[in-house]
């Protein structure tokens, strides 16, 4: 019986696992994969995360992050808004920040089943069982959902979204090129968007968020971005001055920005299992990092104070999940309706550049505080 298991090793389930390991909880993850991998994701994180991952003894400046401070977007029809970002953030892959993670969290003592994917989840007495793939069995007392945006266990859990389908598919790749190395660039397309900016080790991260109807209009992926992605100038130029390091992309579908629920059946969700902000206008990974520390915090209360019991670990958690992120969530989605079509696209941007206030605004209630 271990104390906590973890069902995903992303940014939540990392964080989560630390922070409860350095209160002495015997913890264990298991992630489907293997470290180091890759993931889709613009790798541009909010500066809020700093002095948290700082706390935890990640010294980010072993692993050579840009620094980035400006914001560019653009449209097809060609407006443009440029801004300094107040709070700025820092750009690092996936595949360096998550394994820095797992290297810290084995060192603090978490253990981890790499390669295993969890199938069942069922809440039995005051514990779980929990079921992997190769039929082994494991048992917890709290179990956190980190499984991200999409995950076999959703419809397991009968969890409402997952049986809406959603239009949206998400391509990354890291590149080499000419750009400068302080800005965030959100080049926009008929619906989608693609962001560039730079990454550790002088490469760039040029990840893009489109249709499924985009790619079934197309064809390939290829075609599609000839066809689509081409017509805003900057990501033509981008495409055809770059040198692509993959033999070819990271791709995903169905990324949902449904509403979610942050506790269902007694397990207890982080990251973008609890819900998803569209990376247009806000920061998942450091909503991933900052509910892990909440729920962590929640967690170790729970152990040692009986007046904090499950019911009210379930309630309390819930309601501090809301009150940070639900605005955010909610503004998002607005904002996300702006984009999409050309001429909207361009009157939303137009707007952007000549109400710089306004623009600074949106920006701070789609992202966080330091913590
Ligand atoms: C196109 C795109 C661009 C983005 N750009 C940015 C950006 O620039 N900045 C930003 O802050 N955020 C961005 N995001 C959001 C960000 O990627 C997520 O919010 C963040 O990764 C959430 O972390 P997580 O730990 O919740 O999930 P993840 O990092 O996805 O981790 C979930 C883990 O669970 C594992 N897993 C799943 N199911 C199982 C199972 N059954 N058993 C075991 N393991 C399982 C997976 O293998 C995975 O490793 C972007 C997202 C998309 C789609």
């Amino acid at each position: 019986m271990k104390d906590i298991l973890i069902i995903g090793g992303g940014l939540g389930g990392l964080i989560t696992s630390i922070c409860l390991a350095d209160k002495g909880y015997n913890v264990l993850v298991i992630e489907k994969k293997e470290y180091p991998f890759h993931k889709v994701c613009g790798e541009y994180i909010s500066n809020e995360v700093k002095p948290f991952l700082q706390s935890i003894g990640l010294n980010l400046a072993d692993l050579c992050p840009s620094e980035i401070s400006r914001l560019k977007v653009t449209s097809p029809l060609g407006a443009e808004v440029n801004m300094q970002l107040d709070l700025g953030g820092f750009g690092l892959s996936r595949y360096t920040l998550d394994r820095a993670l797992y290297e810290l969290a084995k060192s603090k003592g978490v253990s981890f089943l790499l390669k295993g994917q969890v199938e069942d989840v069922n809440f039995e007495g005051d514990s779980f069982n929990i079921k992997l793939q190769d039929g082994s069995e494991h048992y917890a007392r709290i179990v956190v959902g980190s499984f991200g945006k999409r995950s076999n266990l959703d419809r397991q859990l009968n969890r409402k979204f997952f049986f809406k389908r959603s239009p949206y598919i998400g391509v990354k790749y890291h590149i080499r090129t000419e750009f400068p190395d302080d800005l965030i660039a959100l080049h926009n397309f008929k619906d989608g968007y693609c962001g560039i900016s730079k990454i550790e080790d002088n490469k760039y991260c040029l990840c893009y968020l489109s249709s499924r109807n985009n790619l079934k209009d197309h064809g390939n992926i290829d075609e599609m971005e000839k066809e689509v992605l081409f017509r805003n100038r900057h990501l033509k130029y981008i495409f055809e001055n770059s040198d692509f390091l993959y033999k070819k992309p990271e791709v995903i579908n169905e990324i949902s920005f449904e509403k979610k629920e942050a506790v269902s059946n007694h397990l207890l969700f982080c990251g973008d299992a609890a819900g998803m902000i569209s990376p247009l206008c806000g920061n998942g990974m450091a909503m991933a990092i900052h509910s892990a520390k909440i729920l962590s915090e929640l967690i170790s209360i729970h152990f040692v104070k009986s007046s904090l019991d499950r019911q009210l670990l379930e309630a309390q958690y819930s309601s501090k999940w809301n009150e940070l992120f639900s605005t955010r969530l909610f503004v998002g989605r607005q904002i996300q309706k702006l984009f999409g079509q050309d001429l909207m696209t361009e009157l939303s941007i137009r707007f952007l550049n000549s109400a710089k206030p306004v623009s600074r605004q949106l920006i701070k209630m789609t992202h966080g505080k330091p913590f």
